[in-house]
């Protein structure tokens, strides 16, 4: 069993991590309203990344003895002026959540909780990820800039985007 400190930290990133699932389904609606498949898909695949990270902290607290206490979620953002606008917003969000995964786990260190910050680590590589592929988008899409042709051909591409593998590591 982990404190009440770390077990309230814990509760408050499943509603951070399924907060970020909704998030990147209200921008796949975006996209797929505006005519931008590929883009919608990409963003389908991210609410499914986040929703197995829900689940990650949700297997985790039961297994420390705690309970999963869910949290109201918020409107998210429904308009956005352009696929740069919301994958400069994806990538904003994705920095946040990377600040909440650091403050855990220096909580963890804090509360000398080793299971706990052997957890963490997987977030703390994920993270690193997850603001490379947001920022790689934002990247190619100042690079093309208004070029329609161009953004068709991007929006292909981010249609090849594959779901996520399960690891099998715990
Ligand atoms: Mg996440």
């Amino acid at each position: 069993m982990f404190s009440g400190k770390l077990h309230q930290a814990m509760n408050d990133q499943v509603h951070h991590e399924f907060e970020s699932a909704y998030i990147y389904l209200s921008m796949a609606a975006y996209f797929d309203a505006a005519n931008f498949p590929g883009f919608a898909h990409w963003m389908k695949i991210q609410y499914q990344e986040e929703v197995a990270h829900t689940f990650k902290f949700y297997d985790f607290i039961n297994e420390r003895g705690g309970q999963v206490k869910l949290q109201p979620i918020g409107q998210p953002p429904v308009e956005f002026n352009s696929p740069l606008h919301v994958f400069e917003a994806a990538l904003a969000h994705e920095k946040k959540i990377t600040a909440d995964i650091h403050a855990l786990y220096e909580l963890a260190l804090e509360e000398k909780d080793y299971p706990s910050q052997s957890f963490l680590q997987w977030f703390i590589d994920e993270q690193v990820e997850e603001e490379q592929n947001a920022g790689d988008v934002v990247a190619n899409l100042k690079m093309v800039g208004d070029n329609p042709y161009a953004i068709l051909m991007l929006d292909r591409e981010l249609g090849q985007r594959q779901p996520p593998v399960e690891d099998n590591a715990e």
